[in-house]
């Protein structure tokens, strides 16, 4: 069996598309969604993914702007500076890129981030709403996996998901996401017994660990879909994810690519969270 590729690339665009009528829209109602990304210090990898945010922005008409600090800047004048964006109703989503230097309290940062703002999805507010189903922002990255679920049309009602990883921005958010859609889930993590027992019962396996071939093909159901949240490097340097891709593509019935499949959807969905916050804020 081959299994068919979930294109993140593809569905991106779309998304991308859909987001781009829906700034037009509220521009025709006199409103400008408008995204804030504060970068505090000179971090390499932070200033490629700032960068990313903004220009993604732009392609489908929504207004970024980038706040770039010294790594020195202390912490009481970035809170005061969230808190002055909060006040600012011409600004709807405020994404603080982290890490922040080790100064800063991150946990304390992003508490200080308006919840009607927090487009990363990544206050505790933000966490309780998907908790409990009231209206909030989903993390970006479990949202763009859901995204590539219902695009192909896979019926989770029932159905058997091992995420694996349980950090708070990936793992246990996809977690509560799935149950939320009716399946039966499990979550398992660096203590897990038997990994293998577990994938081989699963229906859907999400991959959010950050380990080459974590994943292999004897750990999959024939005909599972397979979510590859994964970002490494091969030993020759190219991205890979946590699965081993070209056997699992094999038994599986649906897989997602490393490099083209979540990371693109995860980029598109903090665009979905921003012009989301600037329609409700537009009631
Ligand atoms: P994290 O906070 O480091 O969490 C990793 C999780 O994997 C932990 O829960 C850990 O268990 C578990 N784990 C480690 N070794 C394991 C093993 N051998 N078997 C089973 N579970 C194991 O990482 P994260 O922030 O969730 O990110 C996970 C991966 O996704 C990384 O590669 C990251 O770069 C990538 N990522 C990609 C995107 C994207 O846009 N594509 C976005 C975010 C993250 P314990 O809890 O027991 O330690």
């Amino acid at each position: 069996m081959t299994a068919q590729l979930i294109d993140g690339n593809a569905l991106a665009q779309q998304v991308r598309g859909e987001v781009a009528h829906r700034v037009q829209a509220l521009k025709a109602r006199g409103v400008e969604p408008h995204l804030v990304v504060i970068l505090v210090g000179e971090d390499p990898a932070s200033q490629v993914y700032v960068k990313h945010k903004v220009n993604d922005s732009s392609q489908t008409g929504l207004k970024a702007t980038l706040e770039r600090y010294p790594a020195d800047m202390a912490e009481a004048d970035l809170l005061a500076r969230i808190r002055a964006l909060n006040a600012d109703a011409g600004v709807h989503g405020i994404l603080v890129q982290l890490p922040l230097p080790k100064h800063m309290d991150a946990d304390k940062v992003i508490e200080t981030i308006a919840p009607a703002k927090d487009v990363d999805g990544f206050h505790v507010q933000s966490a309780g709403a998907l908790m409990t189903g009231l209206p909030g922002f989903w993390p970006c990255t479990p949202h763009g996996c859901m995204k590539m679920l219902e695009s192909i049309g896979y019926p989770l009602r029932g159905k058997h998901a091992v995420v694996i990883g349980r950090s708070n921005i990936v793992g246990k958010p996809m977690a509560l996401m799935l149950l939320a859609q009716d399946a039966t889930v499990t979550i398992c993590h660096s203590r897990t017994a038997d990994l293998k027992a577990q994938t081989l019962q699963a229906d859907v396996v999400v991959a959010a660990v950050g380990k080459r071939n974590v994943v292999t093909a004897d750990m999959v159901k024939p005909g599972a879909v397979v979510i590859d949240v994964g970002m490494n490097r091969d030993d020759a340097g190219k991205l890979c994810g946590d699965v081993d891709f070209a056997g699992v593509k094999e038994v599986a019935g649906w897989i997602t690519p490393v490099p083209g499949g979540v990371g693109p959807m995860t980029r598109a969905m903090l665009l979905v969270n921003t012009i989301e916050a600037a329609e409700r804020a537009a009631g």
